[in-house]
């Protein structure tokens, strides 16, 4: 952006159109930004809608899982189920007026920065698959974290005759009342899962690797007389949020980064209560975790340990239970055994270090992304990268998980962004490029806390990269809070502070 009438009128391209995308798009159209919102599918609503498995639902408070500026009294539960987030994001980006300024159904190929210094105008150039071209001064990638369904390599995979798929691609055509279920995992979508399906298959055999520290919640469901009150009173509305948002990400997110910290010996308290209810002994001990609760996302269900316990289910675990192969008939394990099925379910998670790829992006310099994250993905801050000027990523690499609600981390990311485009339009900065010294610390210091946290106590997780090392934001949710209000200028080209 080499003129002052452009450096007032900033465009922007958003890849993703689903929570983070649309808080951008929402976002952009009140500061009068002129912006194009590219989604590959045909709807809105990212995980919300590519999600539609039997019990799904929020595992945090609903009245935190919301735009701060949208909050929405009509949440029929404390967590609510995924049918009703997805409408949620709809209602809210068709309120906004953001929702018919989506391109849908056209994937974005590819992301080129052309560089004045290459003859270039310093913006960037986005390609969808069509081959429909736009440029823009700046791309917001909101393509999401848990995006890409991840299969498990198990020999004969595809030979199972029966339907099989990914928890995330729900087959709703195939039957389950009445049928033989096998259910491979045991994270939070298998929990929700086990619990959605135990009523409703003749035989629901759940594979687990690792037994998971399961918190017991009630499922509350907000009376008509509480929703009048959240309607009429928005205060009160805000002051829940606040005090949600407060607990959860601010404590709960932060005390439990701490292996020692008082929280986690309470929860995994409260656990193990709920474990002792269990009388068959072989069964508790195989959904016992034997590493310190945390270590793994925790998992909150409202009836895990009641389907457990149905005559239904069956844990298939330890050494004995362990996959050894699938075949056309079913799931044969260690010991042997061949476990029939009519239906498989694969709820095995994401490729959690995809981002956005597989889109081929090239910074200044003919800096390739996949050269850049050849080893694993990184990011300054988790949301800028050297080597790529005005290019921001919502909900990126390293960026905060956890049992809190990403919809805050999206947001605080979002002003951070914002807060560096007006440097670049106001002339302060010429472009947004964090320098690869200042990328670096970071990454040292990141990958350092990251050690002590109790995500590397012990346990097997998508919290971990290939090295074993958590990838996640290990310090406190406040720092994450204070980096995003207070951008450290001194490590941005150009910026001589
Ligand atoms: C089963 C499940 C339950 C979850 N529960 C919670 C919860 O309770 N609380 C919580 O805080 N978080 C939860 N999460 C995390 C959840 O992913 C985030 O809260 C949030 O929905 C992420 O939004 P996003 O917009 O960043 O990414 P996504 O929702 O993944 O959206 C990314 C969008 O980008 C699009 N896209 C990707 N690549 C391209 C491309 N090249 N071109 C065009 N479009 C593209 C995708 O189609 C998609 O629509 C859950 C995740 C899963 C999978």
């Amino acid at each position: 952006m080499g003129q002052t009438t452009e450096r007032n009128a900033p465009t922007f391209g958003i890849i993703g159109a689903g929570m983070s995308g649309i808080l951008a798009a929402i976002k952009l159209q009140e500061a009068g930004y002129g912006f194009t919102v590219f989604e590959k599918a045909d709807r809105l609503g990212g995980t919300w809608r590519d999600n539609t498995y039997p019990g799904l639902a929020c595992d945090v408070p609903s009245h935190i899982y919301s735009y701060s500026f949208a909050l929405n009294p009509e949440w029929s539960r404390f967590a609510s189920p995924g049918s009703e987030i997805l409408e949620y994001f709809e209602r809210v980006a068709k309120e906004y007026g953001v929702d018919d300024q989506i391109r849908f159904s056209d994937p974005v190929v590819r992301c080129t920065w052309r560089d004045s210094k290459d003859g270039g105008d310093n913006r960037w150039e986005v390609e969808t698959g069509s081959g429909h071209v736009e440029t823009f001064d700046f791309v917001i990638a909101a393509t999401g974290i848990l995006h890409h369904p991840k299969l498990p390599e198990i020999e004969g995979l595809e030979s199972f005759a029966g339907p099989m798929f990914h928890s995330a691609r729900w087959d709703h055509d195939v039957a389950l009342d009445g049928k033989r279920i096998g259910l491979v995992g045991t994270g939070s979508t298998g929990v929700q899962i086990t619990g959605a399906l135990a009523p409703r298959a003749e035989k629901l055999s759940v594979f687990q690797r690792t037994a998971q520290w399961v918190v017991p919640v009630d499922q509350v469901a907000y009376s008509e007389e509480e929703k009048e009150t959240f309607r009429t009173d928005s205060d009160a509305l805000d002051k829940l949020h606040d005090e949600l948002t407060m607990a959860f990400n601010d404590g709960f997110g932060t005390s439990i980064l701490d292996v020692d910290s008082d929280m986690i010996d309470g929860i995994e308290a409260r656990c193990r209560e709920e474990l002792a209810t269990i009388d068959d002994e072989e069964l508790r001990a195989k959904i016992t975790p034997t590493y310190r609760a945390g270590c793994k996302r925790l998992v909150i269900s409202h009836n895990w340990y009641e389907a457990v316990q149905a005559d239904s289910v069956e844990i298939v675990t330890g050494a004995d239970g362990e996959i050894e192969r699938i075949e056309p008939t079913g799931v044969r394990t260690a010991d042997g055994r061949l476990h029939e099925f009519d239906v498989l379910v694969m709820a095995t998670g994401f490729k959690v270090d995809s981002f956005m790829r597989p889109m081929s992006i090239t910074g200044a310099d003919g800096a390739d992304l996949d050269e850049v994250w050849a080893e694993r993905p990184s990011a300054y801050m988790a949301i800028t990268l050297p080597g790529f000027p005005n290019f921001f990523m919502l909900n990126g690499p390293n960026s905060p998980v956890g049992n809190f609600s990403l919809i805050q981390t999206a947001e605080l990311q979002f002003e951070y962004a914002m807060d560096m485009v007006e440097r670049v339009v106001s002339g302060q900065l010429e472009r947004i490029q964090p320098n690869e010294e200042a990328a670096q610390r970071f990454e040292d210091e990141r990958v350092e806390a990251a050690q002590n946290t109790v995500w590397a106590t012990g346990c097997n997780s998508w919290y971990l990269d290939d090295r074993g090392i958590p990838f996640a934001w290990p310090f406190p949710f406040e720092r994450f809070r204070r980096e995003m209000a207070e951008p450290r200028l001194g490590d941005y080209e150009g910026a001589g502070v």
